[in-house]
C-alpha cells in the first residue's frame, strides 16, 4: 500500500496545510502555496489521487512534488500486518488499523496512507481545519481558566505538545421528509351575562403538511473514538466542506472509518421522523384541547456521504486512578468540550445541535367548522 507526502515544489520538504491561511506552508523554506497552485504544479498532490505504484514514484520525483512508495507484497484491503514506509526518509511507519494520515516518527514529515483513502474509503468531503494549533492552545487555556482544582500536569508544556489535530470519520445522512398531521382542536370562550355563564366551544379541523430538507445529520464512524469527545464538539457547518483532497490531511492525523452506515440507518431515520413530527406539532398554535387523529412522516431520497471532520484533541491519563480526561475543540468553530478532574457538569441539548443545518418549510392551514 502506498504512502504519500505532499512535497514542497521549491525544496522538496514536507508541505503542511495551514488552517489560518487555508493554504499550504513549507516549514523548511517557508514557501506558501494555494490548493490551486499545487494542483497546477503537481496535479496529483491536490486533486484526486491516481493509482500509484513504484514506477510513479521514480518518474514523479522531479515533475510531481509527490513521492509514492509501493509496499512490498500484496496490496489487499486487509489492514493488519501492513508495513508502511516513509516517503521522505524510508523509515517504517507504525500505525493503528484505522490511521489514514500521520507523521513519520523519525523525520516528522507528514505522511498520508493513500490506500486507506481509496475505493469505498474515499471520503466524499473533508472539512479543512480552520483553527490552527496556536489558536487551539489559546482556546484550551481560555477554557481552563474558568475551571478550578485542575492538576497542573493537565496543562504543563509536555501535555500541550500532545495537542493533536485529528480528522475523524463521520457518516452524513441527508434526505427529504414529507410530513403530514391531522387533528381536531378546540378553543373555549367563557363569559358571564347576568346570572348566566356561557361557554362557547369552537372546533377546528387542523391539518399541517410540509416538506423538510434534512442536511448532513452526522454520525461518528470510528469505534474507538471517545463518543463524548466527538459528539459534544458538534455541530459542524457542513456548508464549507470541500470535495475530498489528500492535501488537506497533510500535517494532521486522520482516521479511517470502521463503522458502516447500515449500523446507523434505523436510528437516524427514527430521529428524523421524530423531528419532523415535532416540527409539525409545534407549528399548530394554541388550542385548549388537541386530539391528533393521524400523522405520518415519509422519507424521500435518503443519501449517505462519508466525510472527515476536524477536531483538536488533548487527552490526559491521571496517574493515580488511570482515569482518562480529555479536551476537545471543534477544528472549525472552536467549540469546546472536555472532561477534567473537576467535572464540568454541563449537559448539552443534543437535539438542537444535531439539527442546526436544517431548513423547514411549513404550510399551515386551519379550517373553522
Ligand atoms: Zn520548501
Ligand atoms: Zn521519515
Amino acid at each position: 500500500m502506498a504512502t504519500v507526502s505532499i512535497k514542497c515544489p521549491n525544496c522538496g520538504g514536507g508541505l503542511q496545510f495551514d488552517p489560518a491561511g487555508q493554504d499550504y506552508e513549507c516549514e523548511y523554506c517557508l514557501s506558501r502555496f494555494t490548493q490551486e497552485e499545487l494542483e497546477r504544479i503537481a496535479p496529483k498532490a491536490g486533486a484526486e489521487p491516481a493509482e500509484s505504484n513504484g514506477a510513479d514514484a521514480q518518474a514523479g520525483k522531479t515533475a510531481q512534488q509527490q513521492e509514492s512508495f509501493q509496499e512490498d507484497g500484496e496490496s489487499s484491503d486487509t489492514e493488519q500486518a501492513k508495513v508502511y514506509t516513509c516517503p521522505s526518509c524510508g523509515a517504517e511507519i507504525v500505525t493503528d488499523d484505522t490511521t489514514a494520515a500521520s507523521f513519520c516518527f523519525y523525520c516528522h514529515n507528514p505522511v498520508i496512507l493513500q490506500g486507506r483513502l481509496e475505493g469505498k474509503y474515499h471520503p466524499d468531503y473533508v472539512l479543512p481545519f480552520a483553527i490552527d494549533r496556536e489558536q487551539a492552545t489559546e482556546i484550551f487555556f481560555g477554557w481552563l481558566k474558568k475551571k478550578r482544582f485542575v492538576p497542573s500536569d493537565f496543562y504543563g508544556p509536555e501535555q500541550i505538545e500532545k495537542m493533536t489535530g485529528v480528522y475523524f470519520p463521520y457518516w452524513l445522512y441527508s434526505c427529504q421528509v414529507d410530513g403530514r398531521l391531522d387533528g381536531e382542536g378546540t378553543r373555549l370562550r367563557v363569559w358571564q351575562a347576568g346570572n348566566m355563564q356561557y361557554t362557547e366551544t369552537q372546533k377546528y379541523d387542523v391539518s399541517r403538511s410540509g416538506t423538510m430538507d434534512i442536511d448532513h445529520v452526522p454520525r461518528n464512524a470510528l469505534k474507538k473514538a471517545d463518543k463524548k469527545l466527538v459528539e459534544r464538539v458538534m455541530p459542524f457547518d457542513t456548508r464549507t466542506m470541500k470535495p475530498f483532497s489528500m492535501g488537506f490531511l497533510s500535517g494532521f492525523f486522520a482516521e479511517k472509518r470502521d463503522m458502516e452506515r447500515e449500523q446507523f440507518q434505523a436510528e437516524v431515520e427514527q430521529e428524523v421522523r421524530g423531528f419532523a413530527a415535532d416540527s409539525l406539532k409545534s407549528s399548530i398554535g394554541s388550542y385548549n384541547t388537541m386530539n391528533i387523529r393521524s400523522q405520518e412522516a415519509k422519507i424521500r431520497g435518503p443519501k449517505w456521504e462519508y466525510a472527515l471532520l476536524p477536531v483538536w484533541t488533548l487527552t490526559y491519563k491521571e496517574a493515580k486512578t488511570g482515569t482518562i480526561y480529555y479536551f476537545a475543540c471543534n477544528g472549525q468553530s472552536g467549540k469546546v468540550c472536555g472532561k477534567l478532574p473537576v467535572d464540568t457538569k454541563k449537559l448539552w441539548i443534543f437535539f438542537a445541535q444535531i439539527f442546526v443545518p436544517l431548513l423547514a418549510a411549513l404550510l399551515a392551514v386551519g379550517y373553522l367548522i
